[in-house]
């Protein structure tokens, strides 16, 4: 979890060199860390930040993009991300964060798209293609998937996780939508698939991520079957082969709830 001691780096941000300069691909908790991040960009190569895409709306990927706003970059988000920061959520979210977190998050600023993707978007920039897939609702209701198609490359956000518990406790959160985000990502075929919490992954960790969500969903469904509270549903989900991963602590009964609660609207 972010916090004043990790100053927030607890998730990855790309770089993508095209010729006519760079692309990234989420902005880090806080613009300091982005300012970091840039500035070793420009030690591999001196070259303007073009766009910056954001793949979803958590602080630990959207809450450093005034860095690259300030840089002249053009930011792309789902066209959802610019709805929760035009209806005010999005202040009131980072309020919220802003006494959880502390000092960590002072000189945040909320940026809005200058470009929203409302199903797909390419943006060829120089020498570099990118098709910019926006997702219903999964990981949160504003998942962007970034694939390259000539490197096999995509760019993730938090959908794809290994040996990593996903969260799927956002108030815009689908489980059923993650499985059909992930079934997408399979679609692609990528060589590798860039994720915000992980190393390089491949194919492996989108089986790992569905092997989770399905194990909760037709889990919670049998137990809902045999009239089990979802404190009951809790209790017998508690140990499972899952509870070794990163994050289970966190994750793990904020996403049995969840689920138990998107089932009883599925029925
Ligand atoms: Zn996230």
């Amino acid at each position: 979890m972010p916090s004043v001691e990790n100053r927030g780096f607890t998730s990855n941000a790309f770089g993508v060199l095209t010729s006519e300069g760079w692309v990234v691909v989420d902005a880090l908790s806080t613009p300091e860390l982005s300012r970091e991040f840039v500035k070793n960009l420009m030690r591999v190569k001196r070259a303007p930040v073009k766009y910056a895409l954001i793949t979803h709306y958590h602080l630990d990927h959207w809450y450093g993009a005034k860095t690259y706003k300030e840089l002249g970059a053009k930011v792309v988000a789902h066209r959802n991300l610019l709805e929760v920061y035009r209806s005010g959520e999005a202040h009131r979210i980072l309020e919220v964060n802003r006494q959880r977190f502390g000092t960590l998050l002072k000189s945040v600023e909320l940026v809005p798209p200058d470009l929203v993707v409302d199903e797909r978007m390419l943006l060829q920039v120089g020498d570099k293609r990118f098709e910019i897939i926006a997702l219903p609702p999964a990981h949160t209701d504003n998942d962007l998937l970034v694939y390259m198609p000539k490197e096999g490359i995509v760019f993730v956000g938090d959908l794809v996780m290994k040996d990593r518990i996903p969260f799927m406790g956002d108030q815009g959160a689908s489980s059923k939508g993650l499985l059909q985000a992930l079934q997408k990502v399979k679609e692609l075929r990528p060589r590798v698939i860039l994720g915000g919490h992980n190393e390089p992954m491949d194919l492996s960790a989108v089986d790992f991520t569905v092997g989770y969500v399905q194990f909760l969903r037709e889990n919670i469904r049998k137990l809902k079957e045999q009239g089990k509270s979802i404190e009951e549903i809790k209790g017998a989900l508690k140990t499972n082969p899952y509870s070794k991963y990163v994050m289970y602590e966190t994750f793990h009964n904020i996403n049995v709830f969840r689920v138990d609660a998107e089932l009883e609207m599925e029925e």
